[in-house]
């Protein structure tokens, strides 16, 4: 197959957009820029599309996908309309009323509109509402519906530009919307409404704090953190965004962190490894790795989240076969981009 590739930096671009929305329509795959990362678009109520998206990501089929939709009333289509439900769509409600659109994805209890395909087997569907301009405009020349996964190979770090999503599928989707660089760079937060009280699967932009001025409290899923039990969202029990170097993950004062790591890089040389740093701007100079990568300054961990996945590809772009990172805490955007570099290393931290 072709992959055809477009630049659309607006979303006016009706002619481009009419043809990307009935590519998607007739059953065929479009990649797209979201506010969060790239996504990998199929319609969402066509089980062939979704069987087409797994087999595109190399993707397990109980790895349900998240469906997008352009109106919040376009969400009453999706989710289940039996009374013992309808508080768990009043909360969805008061969510999408403070964060929607934005980058924040609902499980709910699904309707039979939904079909198995999209959702990995589960009865419940994920639904987001994206912010972003293009992608609203995609769903809705698409017919409201988008399926749409990380358009990344399953394993790979997710795609914050559109070279690394042809990297990925180049040859197996028809179309790749450029939209230039996403805005957020990590994946939405997940939180499950089939639950009292509501429980955060997959952590984000939008923060437990943000979730809990809205819902009161909110629990998350200890699970999906550790490595060890299987989280309730089932995507979050593989290793993920993993770069083909091994890598550690080092946690501690920032001193010591910095010299644990340089005497590390020492034995790796010696050994003959070809080492990667991901550091931040205030420490990337302190590091004698043969890359180190910043991913940012320390008092902005918005840019760590937007540039994590690039640095992560940039890793193999130059070879790098030991990877060391510093950790990074908080209670925000911090703590998505401390999840995500853990699964990234297969859950392999030090404590220094
Ligand atoms: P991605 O599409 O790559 O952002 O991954 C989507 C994530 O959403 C995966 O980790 C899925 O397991 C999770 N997810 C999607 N639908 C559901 C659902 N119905 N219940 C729980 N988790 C879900
Ligand atoms: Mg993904």
């Amino acid at each position: 197959m072709n992959t055809k590739v477009i630049v659309c930096m607006e979303e006016d671009d009706k002619a481009v957009l009419a043809e990307a929305g009935r590519i998607i329509r007739q059953g065929g795959l479009v990649a797209f820029p979201t506010e969060t990362v790239y996504g990998l678009g199929g319609d969402a109520l066509n089980p062939l599309s979704s069987q087409k998206i797994y087999q595109a990501k190399g993707r397990p089929s109980d790895n349900p996908l998240i469906v997008h939709i352009c109106r919040f009333e376009d969400i009453y289509r999706l989710v289940s309309k039996a009374p013992a439900h309808r508080k768990m769509l009043a909360a969805a409600k008061r969510l999408a009323e403070a964060f929607w659109p934005g980058p924040l994805t609902m499980i709910l209890p699904k309707s039979e509109e939904v079909p198995f395909e999209t959702t990995g087997g589960l009865s419940t569907v994920a639904v987001r509402f994206p912010a972003h301009k293009t992608a609203q405009a995609l769903i809705a020349a698409a017919g409201g519906y988008v399926a749409a996964p990380s358009a990344n190979t399953s394993g790979r770090p997710s795609p914050a530009l559109a070279k690394y999503v042809l990297e990925d599928m180049e040859g197996s989707i028809d179309m790749v919307i450029d939209g230039g660089e996403v805005g957020i760079g990590l994946e939405s937060t997940i939180v499950d409404l089939t639950v009292e009280p509501a429980e955060i699967l997959r952590p984000g932009y939008i923060s437990r704090d943000m979730l809990q001025e809205i819902l009161g409290r909110v629990e998350k899923d200890e699970a999906g953190e550790t490595g060890g039990q299987a989280p309730r969202a089932p995507g979050m029990k593989y290793r993920h965004y993993a770069p083909h170097g091994d890598m550690t993950v080092v946690s501690g004062e920032k001193e010591n962190v910095m010299a644990y790591i340089n005497e590390q890089l020492s034995l790796q040389k010696k050994a003959g490894k070809k080492s990667g740093v991901i550091a931040t701007d205030e420490s990337a100079a302190r590091y004698r790795a043969d890359i180190v990568k910043s991913v940012g300054s320390r008092a902005d961990e918005l840019s760590a989240a937007k540039h994590l996945y690039t640095v992560l590809r940039e890793m193999d772009e130059e070879g790098a076969e030991v990877i060391y990172s510093e950790a990074f805490t908080g209670k925000g955007i911090g703590e998505a981009v401390m999840n995500r570099l853990l699964k990234a290393a297969g859950y392999h931290m030090v404590q220094v």
